[in-house]
Order: structure tokens, then sequence, then C-alpha cells
């Protein structure tokens, strides 16, 4: 068989997956979900009514648990695993590596007798101690401090993992060093909560509403592509970086916008069924599936959840997609750019405020009273977004998200905010004092009975901007596929708590001697005018709003290097300080953890690159070379017209030599590199090496033009795109 042959006989294998039998080809949603979670109701079943109640005062208002009841609470959680077959348990937590970590123990324990029984103590389950040394810490935790700390978190529920072979027991936990320091990415995310809450029930307050908690909601959009599992172990820039690092654009890529909301393969709408069916179980509220723009590329939502159990419900379904995807001879690619010249993969964070009552707080609604608490409610988002761009741009700068911000298919490294054109021109007349006249027929003039009628519908849609209003709430487009939506969720709940305690402020002293609504109208005004020029509806992609936005003032971090170091400003760290979310300590390991693993990604990609330019690349071109030497030879040597062979002779040569000065280049600037510190490290990656890296590529991809198929070493996109 031909080395062609054999590349497609490989292919043809690869598509012709067939997953095994199913069960059965029904769902009983209400069945299934949360199968393997223990919901509240579930515990609140199994405990005695008193923990109950104490277990209730620690979710709903944070007081600690005593040591009885996290007893009474073990005993049941352990019968619930036990009964469904667990048999070890984990303290569940989410370190700085991105990813999630887990260290099982078993429930067993051998009794006296020479048996074995089943022992789970509220101490368990309440504090697990695993070694914290091979964590990113970024200086907090000196080697010899290894000790770390897992702590319960109540508030989201605990879950099962089921393997073919057995079940554990997920146990959602914090996880600090000995002294209390976050290493995770919950602590933090529990802690801004809490001050989002306090402000927002103060600033209720003044409204005449009471509410016991006020909490952030959250809704991830996922983007992820699909291809055959096989490419993967063929493509060494797939295994290591999860991003093709070289290949040429397909002659059809997604120019026929042919596959956006198409009908789903076979092969595909199987996998989902069955990652839904597993997300159901874990009590994953997913919604909506469809293919995104390009081609390979899905997306898929759920219903959106209290923020800090929608983090840890969007580490579930990555984890759950790339497990699931195997299955059926197919990998999850979560990177944020894994096909060059295609779109990227994003999340879209949909952020909102609402009370335990059930009322959100970002509902334009239909009252007037509901509305001087949206309007409130809204200027409060957008003061804190407008005075804390840098903090929004660096929740979403890595490594992966840079491919994707500023290049025209996802939003710009400028954070503005999109609000649509009626509310716009509420803005506006809120800005110039209340309206007498306005475009929707005397709708506003706060102060006059008639308040603003607002749009139920005022998200137009701008996939351009960073930051959209869409009809309820906040869509935060800028996140990376692959990332934690927990940073971000940080961010936006400080922020938005240190803006509603500022105007809560402004309100309280406007208020004195005059009707709320008039003192509203003035604190809007005057926040409003403050923080404008973060609002834009115009085209985020446009060059012109580069120009513009810096005319505004606002930042433009265009990349990862650019924006960490902004993570230590004064204002930043003094921010996170008052708000208890973060201390000076934490932010500077985080701002090195980040930046760390900047230099890392980068690493990895450039060895691996030159790795395969020269390993696997240079070879087969040198092969070719000389079969098209062998053919000029033979063609002049028959005296017949050779130039055909000698133009693709000349051609190949040309990109060997091209390949081969860039990897002299490389060389020359590894050998010199040298940086003061781990951001200036960064940044001469960013500037020094990363050009070199895309000079191996172009020759690489000139090269895969040329040199014939069979020679060719790796997978090209058109075989790894388009699953049939
Ligand atoms: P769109 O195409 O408008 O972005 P989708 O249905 O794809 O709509 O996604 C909307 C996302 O927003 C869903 O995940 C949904 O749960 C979420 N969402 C809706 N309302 C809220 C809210 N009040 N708070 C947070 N997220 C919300
Ligand atoms: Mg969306």
């Amino acid at each position: 068989m031909t080395k062609v042959a054999q590349r497609y006989d490989n292919l043809a294998a690869a598509r012709n997956f067939k997953p095994g039998k199913a069960k059965n080809s029904t769902m009983d949603i209400p069945e299934i979900f949360g199968e393997n979670t223990l919901t509240l109701d579930k515990l609140e079943e199994r405990l005695p009514k008193a923990a109950w109640k104490d277990l209730q005062k620690t979710i709903d208002e944070g007081e600690s648990l005593n040591i009885d009841v996290a007893d009474a609470v073990a005993l049941a959680m352990k019968d619930w695993a036990t009964e469904k077959g667990a048999t070890h348990f984990t303290h569940w937590f989410q370190p700085l590596t991105g990813s999630t970590a887990e260290k099982h123990d078993s429930f067993i324990t051998p009794n006296q007798g020479g048996g074995a029984m089943a022992v789970f103590s509220g101490k368990d389950l309440i504090q697990g101690e695993p070694d914290a040394s091979s964590f990113p810490s970024g200086g907090l935790r000196p080697t010899f401090e290894a000790r770390g700390y897992t702590a319960w978190d109540p508030t989201s529920p605990a879950f099962l993992i089921e393997n073919q072979n057995g079940t554990y027991l997920c146990i959602p936990t914090a996880f600090a060093s000995w002294k209390g320091e976050a290493l995770d990415h919950k602590t933090p995310l529990l802690r801004s909560s809490d001050a989002l809450n306090k402000a927002a029930k103060a600033a209720l307050k003044l409204f005449g509403i009471e509410s016991k908690k006020v909490n952030s909601t959250v809704g991830c959009e996922q983007e992820y592509f699909l291809i055959d599992q096989e490419f993967v172990y063929r493509r060494p820039d797939i295994l290591t970086s999860g991003r093709t690092l070289v290949g040429a654009k397909p002659p059809r890529g997604q120019e026929l916008d042919d596959h956006y909301f198409g009908s789903i393969p076979e092969r595909v709408l199987s996998f989902m069924l069955e990652a839904e069916k597993e997300l159901y179980k874990l009590g994953i509220p997913v919604k909506t599936r469809h293919n995104e723009v390009a081609p390979s590329q899905y997306e898929l939502a759920p219903i959106f959840e209290m923020s800090n159990v929608a983090a840890d419900h969007q580490q579930l379904t990555m984890m759950v997609l790339k497990k699931v995807a195997k299955k059926y001879g197919l990998e999850c690619l979560l990177h944020e750019k894994p096909f060059d010249g295609l779109n990227g993969s994003g999340k879209h964070l949909n952020w909102s405020l609402s009370t335990a009552e059930g009322d959100n707080l970002l509902e334009p609604g239909e009252s007037p009273h509901e509305n001087m608490k949206f309007l409130f409610f809204f200027t409060a988002v957008l003061l804190g977004v407008y005075r804390h761009q840098d903090l929004l741009r660096i929740s979403v700068a890595h490594a992966g998200n840079d491919h994707r911000l500023g290049a025209n298919e996802a939003p710009p490294a400028i954070i503005s905010s999109f609000i649509g054109d009626q509310l716009n021109d509420i803005v506006e007349q809120l800005i110039s004092g209340g309206a007498k006249s306005s475009k929707q027929g005397g709708l506003l003039g706060l102060g006059s009975p008639v308040l603003p009628h607002l749009p139920k519908h005022a998200g137009d849609r701008n996939r351009t901007s960073p930051f959209a209003f869409t009809g309820n709430k906040f869509e935060f487009r800028a996140l990376g596929s692959n990332q934690s939506p927990s940073f971000p969720i940080v961010v936006l709940n400080t922020i938005v708590a240190e803006a509603i305690e500022d105007m809560t402020e402004d309100l309280n002293k406007a208020k004195k001697g005059d009707s709320i609504e008039k003192a509203l109208a003035k604190v809007l005004s005057s926040r409003l005018k403050e923080c404008k020029a973060v609002i834009f509806n115009g085209d985020g992609y446009s060059d012109e709003w580069q120009d513009e936005a810096k005319e505004r003032g606002l930042l433009n971090l265009k990349t990862t290097p650019d924006a960490l170091p902004y993570l230590t400003e004064k204002e930043n760290i003094s921010l996170f300080n008052k708000y208890k979310v973060l201390n000076k300590k934490e932010m500077f390991s985080r701002k090195e953890i980040w930046t760390e693993q900047y230099i890392t990604t980068r690493t990895i990609e450039v060895d691996t690159i030159e790795s395969i330019a020269k390993t696997m690349i240079y070879p087969a071109v040198v092969r070719y070379i000389g079969e098209l030497s062998k053919a000029v030879d033979q063609t002049k040597a028959l005296e017949l017209d050779h130039s055909g062979s000698l133009n693709m002779l000349n051609k190949v040569n040309d990109g060997l030599n091209r390949l081969n000065t860039a990897l002299e280049k490389l060389a020359e600037v590894q050998g010199k590199l040298s940086y003061k510190d781990t951001s200036d490290h960064a940044r001469k990656v960013e500037t020094d090496v990363l050009p070199i890296m895309k000079d191996i590529r172009d020759a690489i991809d000139f090269l895969e033009r040329y040199v014939a198929d069979d020679y060719w070493p790796l997978p090209v996109y058109r075989e790894m795109l388009f699953i049939k």
C-alpha cells in the first residue's frame, strides 16, 4: 500500500468509528437530573432537623459550622455515597493550575475483627490536608511549609464521579496554605460573593427591599472543537500544546458559512447526548447545543446558577466533554485557538445579580419602582467596569487567549460595554439631568411621576463588544474557552460591590431632604458622566475604535505580558484588600503564577515547533528534494524540458532554506535571552521569540503547499476538520 493510500485508510478508519451500541435511546431528564449530586433537598431528608437548620444557617448566612453538625452531615453524605456504590471520597479543589485536583481516600478502615468498616467523620468532611508543594503558590508557600488545607464549601453540592470499575465522592473544597492564604480559585470567589452580598443588600434597603441574600448568577456558554482522536497522537503540537503550531489553511475553511447552526453530524450528536446525560446526572442544567462558526466547532450552554456553583459546574463540564469525547473516538479541544485561520473558541460569561427571593436586579422590569432599582444596579456595573478595565482584562489574560482577543473574531483587548440604542438614549438623558421629552415619548424624566419604560430586550446583538448588556444580564465575552470562569467572576463581584457601595453612599447623601427619585436622578447623572467613556455601541473590530478608545483614555492591553503587571497596581491591591477578597501577598503570588504560566506555555510551544521542524518536517523535505533532484536529472538526461521539476525543486528548496534561517535565528535569540524578572521574561518571550515562531510556521506552511502528500509527516487541516 502506498503511503497516501495508508493515510486515507487511516482517515477512513477513524471516520468510521462506531460507538458501542447504546442501551436505550431515550433520556428521562427529570428522572436522571441530579442523580449523582447530593442536593440540599436530599441532604435535608437525611439530616436530623436541628442539624439541617444549623447547616442552612451556614449556607445562607455564612455562619461557621459546629463539629456535631459536620459529623451529622458527614454521616448522611457517606450513607448516600456508599448506597450509590462509592468506595472513596476526595476533597475536590481548584488550584491555580487552571484544572481541578483530587486525592482519593477510601471510606474503608480495617476493624478489630479483621473485617473492614466505612468511616467518614465531620473532620474528614470539613478539612483535608493535601501536600501543597506541587501546586503553584507564587512564593506564598516556602517549600518547607508544604502543608495545605482544603476546606469544605457547603454551598456547592457534593457529587459522584462514576467509572466503569467504581465510583467516588467529590466534596467541593477551597484550598489554602497553612497560613490561610488562598491557593485556589474558589476561596476568592466565595470572599467576593460575600462582599457583593453586603453591598447589594445595603443598597436594596434604600429602595425599601429587605433581602436575605444577594448573589451573582452565572451562565457560561462553552465553545469547543472536536477532532478524531487518532490525529492527536500524530500531532505532537496538539498533544503538548492543545493546538496546532503549524498547518496551512485548508482550501475550504469557514468561508461558506454553512457550519454555524447547521445540522449536527450523527457521531457528534451521539457524543453530545451522552455528555449531556452525564452533566444532567451531575445536576448541571445544560440547555442549548449547536454548531459554531468554524468547521468541527460546537457550543454548549447551561441555564444560569449561583456563581460559585456555576464555576464548579463549568469545571465539571469541561471535564465531562473531554472524557465523553474519547468514548466516541473524538478529542475535545478546549484551546482558544486550535487552528490558525479559523475562528477560535471562547467562553461567554453571562452575569447578573439575583436576590435569594429570586429577583434579578438587572431586569429592567415594567414598573417605575423596578426601573429605579434597575438603573441603580445597571449604572453600578458600568461604573465598576469603567474603573477597573485593567482587572477585567487581566482576568482573561493567558497565552491561549492572546491569539483570539483583538483578532477580528473575538472582542478587542479594549474593555468597553455595549448597551444598545435604547438604553444608550436613556443614559444620555440621565446624564443631562433627566429628560423632559425623549425618543420613547416622555418615558424618561426621573423625578416626574413617569419613570422610563425600559426595553425588555435592550440587547440588540453586537458580537464585537467584550461586555454587552443583553436584556437582563451582562455578557462578558472575552473569556477563553479553556479557562476557569472564577477569576472573571471574582473581579466582577468585587468591582461591582465597590461601585454599589459608593453609589449607596452618594444616594444616602443626596436623599437628605429630597425624594428618592430626585436623589437617584442626581446620583445616576454624575456617576454615568464619570463612566460614560466605557460605553461603546459601535464596531469593536474596527481600526477607528482603537483610535477612539485611546482618545477616550481607555486601556488597550493587547497581550498577556502587557496586562498582568497591572494586577499589582496600588488601586487594585487596595480594592481587593478593602473587600477582603485577596491580600497583597495573594495578589503578588497570582501575578507571579500567571506570568510563569505564560512563559511555560510559550516555552513548550517553541520547543515543540522546533522539534517538529527538525525531526519531522526537515527529514521529509530533504527526502522529497532528493526525489525532485532525481527527476530534474532524469528529464535533463532525456533532453526533455525540465522547467517543471526544476521549478518545484527551487520552491521546495527555498522553503527549506527559509525554515533553516528561522531555526538559526531562534537559536541565536534563545542564546542571548536575558531578563530582569518574570514579567520581563514574559515580555521578551512575546516580543523576541514569538515572531520567530511565526517565521518557522510560515516556512513550514509554505512547504506544506509544495511537498508531496505522501511525504508530509503530519495530518493536515483538511483531514482533521470536517467530521462527517
Ligand atoms: P445568547 O445567544 O443570547 O448568548 P444563550 O442561550 O446562548 O443566549 O446563552 C445565554 C446564557 O445566559 C445562558 O447560559 C443563560 O443561562 C445565561 N443567563 C440568562 N439569564 C441569566 C442571568 N440572569 N444571570 C446569569 N446568566 C444568565
Ligand atoms: Mg452568547
